[in-house]
């Protein structure tokens, strides 16, 4: 790649892997009736499991139980912890009888060439993905992406993960407790250096409920303590979910995949351009909200031959011309069974520098990481489903 460092900021990022009137998808309200959420019985009605985890409950819940924020913040600060889970003086274990304190099993880690570890996260008989990526050489600083599902309900047609089908939602308290367990193993040991992204399997804002309080506890000060500025949700454009984003109190910062720029080809990919066309999806990106130096990210993914015309350069340009944004480029990461093609260099390069002649928006490239271990978040998984393992998501 020939730019200069003028011409765009190519970002060293992790591949950050990862339906309509006619094309039925299951939404949230049909989906939350079937939700196992173990933190249901904090948060609604869609309770199946009778058990509530220890980790996704807030210090104040914690309280209503007659358990202080020393033992909240020996739970939520791995480095409190002994023999790989938290402890706690044993006057406090009849007020936590009967909650779920089993800290997911790290089965399997993939170290990369390039230092990103890729996690097999096992929760119960399920397994998600976590991605460990450390960030620039010496600084301790790492970007951590997450699931926030097994599997995926959204089916778009150029994702590992949408193979897998709908599995079911994770709760809070298992995305918590997915956070905490990597971090224990891998670190950052100081949650400063810690960038969090809902950008494993699973659509984030399809399980919103279970999100937003998973991200509440985390940023909770005598807990993890992570700043909601240090954490990103993206999502496949999910419209009225992005709305209620929007109004949380603990609000993170909100990145799109747009990946084509008209709804014909984008209905092509993503299924649930048919329920939120892109003018309905610009609508709502243009009123939500953002604070003070606050820019939305769009995601797009260059699949050659189909997404990457100077005419798409300019209609991206045109799509984020009314609201704060950053662009950043994902070259496509080949799995088995797509139809599709990854942009040479050369392609990569000639649609970046079309995108830099028409906006003034800060352009990134998301490098791969991990692909020598399957990096695509979903790959994995699926790789062990493909080759008769146990699988994953259902
Ligand atoms: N469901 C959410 C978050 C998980 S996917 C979403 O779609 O935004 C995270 C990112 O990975 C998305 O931008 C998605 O477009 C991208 N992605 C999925 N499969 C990919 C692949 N094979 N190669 C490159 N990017 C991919
Ligand atoms: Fe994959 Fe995200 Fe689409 Fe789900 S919404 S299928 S995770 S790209």
């Amino acid at each position: 790649m020939s730019w200069t460092r003028d011409e765009a900021r190519k970002k060293v990022g992790h591949r950050f892997v990862c339906v309509s009137r006619a094309y039925k998808l299951p939404f949230v309200d049909e989906l939350t009736s079937e939700s196992k959420s173990d933190s249901a019985q904090c948060v609604g009605p869609s309770a199946v499991r009778k058990e509530v985890s220890l980790f996704g409950l807030s210090e104040r819940e914690l309280a209503a139980r007659g358990v202080g924020a020393s033992v909240f913040a020996r739970i939520q600060r791995p480095w409190l912890w002994s023999e790989g889970g938290p402890r706690w003086s044993a006057r406090y274990d009849e007020r936590l009888r009967g909650l779920r304190a089993l800290v997911p099993d790290l089965e399997e880690t993939h170290s990369s060439t390039d230092g990103a570890t890729k996690v097999v996260v096992r929760l119960g008989d399920d397994r998600v993905e976590a991605v460990h990526m450390p960030r620039d050489v010496g600084s301790g600083r790492v970007t951590l992406c997450v699931s926030s599902q097994v599997g995926c309900a959204m089916g778009c047609t150029f994702c590992a993960t949408a193979r897998m089908g709908f599995g079911r939602h994770l709760s809070a308290g298992e995305i918590v407790a997915q956070v905490l367990a990597v971090i224990a193993t891998l670190g950052p040991r100081h949650p400063g250096q810690l960038t969090l992204v809902f950008m494993g399997m699973g659509e984030p804002l399809h399980n919103l409920p279970e999100v937003a309080r998973a991200i509440t506890v985390l940023c909770e000060p005598r807990g993890l303590g992570l700043s909601p500025r240090r954490i990103t949700v993206s999502t496949s454009g999910l419209v009225p979910e992005i709305d209620a984003l929007a109004k949380l109190e603990t609000r993170p910062l909100l990145a799109v995949s747009l990946n084509a720029t008209t709804d014909e080809t984008r209905n092509q990919l993503m299924p649930i351009g048919r329920r939120y066309p892109l003018s309905e999806l610009r609508a709502a990106l243009t009123r939500y909200p953002l604070r003070a130096r606050e820019r939305i990210t769009l995601e797009y993914v260059l699949l050659a031959g189909v997404n990457d015309t100077a005419d798409d350069a300019e209609r991206l340009a045109a799509f984020g011309a009314l609201f704060s944004h950053q662009i950043n480029l994902i070259p496509w990461n080949a799995h088995a069974g797509a139809d599709f093609r990854a942009p040479t260099e050369a392609e990569l390069d000639r649609f970046a520098r079309a995108l830099l002649a028409r906006t003034r928006a800060v352009i990134t490239v998301r490098r791969s990481r991990g692909s020598d271990v399957g990096a695509a978040c979903g790959q994995l998984v699926r790789a062990r489903t493909l080759k008769g393992s146990q699988p994953s998501n259902k």
